[in-house]
């Protein structure tokens, strides 16, 4: 794609920055990322669009201020160990190794976890998928600094709270009893947690089991 770097550009200006999030090295992120090598060849025009996109077997790569949101939220920093539940096109996981963060990231479809790892691996982006079932996380990676969860459930996992740091954060989507789904942040400290909620939004859900 020609000029991805300028369409990035003003993904990030008009989509990102307009809606409040002016962290600086979240936007760098996203300016940097090539988005469009993330997406199914058919849909990548569009890659760079204020929308959500399909990817192979009915999943979906996040809008990118969805993205943006949940990276701004997450509070990653350079060398953190980060685990990412729901790896899809990759695009996330990228996001945060281009932060500087060591990224796991779990997928459940064989496939995606198969394609994701070659688009990240090309673009030098040194970032561990898993073909495995995100709901037990990775024990033999714990603990994690950060917890990214890209399907919505009902609630945390837990075994996501078994494998977090003293000093941990989670950012999750969060099915409500009535079918709303919100943003939720728990901010882990040494002895108790507090958590946020914050904006309405929409995900695959969370499922259990793997696709071979
Ligand atoms: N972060 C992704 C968005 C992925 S969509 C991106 O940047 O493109 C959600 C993904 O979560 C799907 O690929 C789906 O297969 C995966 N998923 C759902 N339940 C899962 C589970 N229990 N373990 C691992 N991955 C899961």
């Amino acid at each position: 794609m020609e000029n991805w770097e300028v369409r990035a550009e003003r993904m990030v200006l008009s989509q990102i920055e307009v809606r409040g999030i002016r962290d600086g090295k979240v936007l760098e992120a996203f300016r940097n990322v090539p988005r469009h090598l993330f997406v199914p060849a058919r849909h990548r025009k569009w890659a760079y669009q204020d929308s959500p996109l399909p990817l192979e077997e009915g999943q979906t790569i996040s809008q990118p201020y969805m993205v943006a949101l949940m990276t701004f939220r997450l509070d990653v920093k350079e060398g953190m160990k980060v685990l990412e539940i729901g790896t899809g096109s990759g695009y996330q996981a990228a996001i945060l190794a281009r932060m500087g963060a060591e990224v796991h990231s779990l997928e459940r479809i064989a496939l995606l976890a198969r394609s994701s790892s070659r688009t990240l691996e090309e673009l030098g982006y040194p970032v561990r998928v898993y073909h495995r079932d995100g709901s037990d996380g990775l024990p033999e990676e714990a603990p994690f600094d950060r917890v990214i969860v890209t399907a919505a459930a009902t609630s945390i996992p837990p075994a996501i709270m078994e494998q977090i740091s003293s000093c941990a954060r989670v950012v999750i989507p969060i099915r409500l009893p009535d079918g709303n789904e919100r943003l939720l942040t728990r901010i882990i400290g040494e002895e108790r947690y507090r958590d946020e909620w914050g904006e309405y939004c929409r995900f695959v859900p969370l499922r259990n089991g793997i696709v071979r």
